[in-house]
């Protein structure tokens, strides 16, 4: 397990030096906090919950556990972490997502690269974001960032008169 760096003890967001309480795999990253934004439903409340993130290696994917304390949210994204560990075999779905993930209809691991990626053939405005903006090509958005970055750096003559 491997404690991301803002949530080392002795940090200013880790004082009391607070350690998860499950064994974590080898080369899991985790993080915490005591505050985190949950968006409410369309109309609803958006609420703060302590949460709970891990990364594991193998397989690769992200679970996120929330609860009332960070122990609770580690113990929801624990429970996950032992379905996926006890799934008897990964059978993938796409419950409609185009990027090439797959979620296992058993043991619900979202794991990327399982499908061909594909056009979204929703409507545009069905589509999130920055595949509207950047047409899915999974490059585009670093490649914009990198523009920025450079336009930052040197940004161009004003116009001459
Ligand atoms: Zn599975």
């Amino acid at each position: 397990m491997i404690i991301r760096e803002h949530c080392a003890p002795g940090t200013p967001r880790n004082p009391d030096g607070r350690l998860p309480r499950l064994a974590w795999p080898q080369g899991c990253l985790v993080q915490w906090g005591e505050r985190g934004l949950v968006f409410g439903p369309s109309g609803g409340e958006d609420k703060i919950v302590a949460f709970f993130e891990a990364f594991p290696a193998d397989p690769q994917t992200f679970l996120r556990g929330e609860g009332e304390t960070v122990e609770a949210a580690e113990l929801a994204a624990w429970f996950q972490w032992m379905k996926i560990s006890e799934c008897p075999g990964h059978s993938f779905e796409t419950r409609g997502s185009t990027n090439g993930g797959g979620f296992c209809r058993h043991c619900n691991l979202f794991a990327s690269g399982v499908f061909p990626a594909s056009e979204d053939t929703r409507p545009l405005e069905a589509q999130p974001l920055l595949a509207r903006l950047f047409g899915g090509d999974p490059t585009a958005f670093e490649r914009a960032l990198e523009g920025l970055d450079k336009l930052i750096d040197e940004p161009p003559a004003p116009p001459s008169q």
